[in-house]
């Protein structure tokens, strides 16, 4: 597979071969490529933004998860953030949801309210 690294504004291109076990990344400029090529070859990973509701209120809450979570899991969590009404004050940093669909990850506050 080809992918263009995206961790800095070089934006190597990468060839990424999966042979059974044996990840072979070449194309990088720096290891942080070979390490984006594996990831994205094996368990792509995404940082999810979104809002939720705050209750009493027509303005949303802004929200991310902490890290990222495997890509295949971001419907279900963006699903699960479009059904969620917070109970204000909330505070920058502030716990939404916690192992937010069994990632280990949490949603967090991205503003206060
Ligand atoms: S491989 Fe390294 S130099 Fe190339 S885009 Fe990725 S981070 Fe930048």
């Amino acid at each position: 597979m080809r992918l263009i690294c995206i961790n800095c504004p070089k934006g190597c291109e990468l060839e990424v071969s999966v042979d059974g076990d044996k990840v072979t990344v070449t194309g990088q400029g720096c290891p942080r490529g070979e390490t984006y090529g594996r990831a994205e070859a094996t368990n792509p990973t995404r940082m999810v933004t979104g809002l939720v509701k705050v209750a009493g209120s027509r303005r949303p809450l802004p929200v991310k998860t902490r890290t990222a979570i495997p890509k295949r899991l971001i419907s279900d969590v963006t699903n699960l953030l479009a059904n969620t009404t917070v109970i204000p004050p909330k505070r920058i940093g502030d716990v939404i949801l916690s192992d937010v669909c069994g990632t280990g990850v949490d949603v967090v506050a991205t503003a206060d309210f």
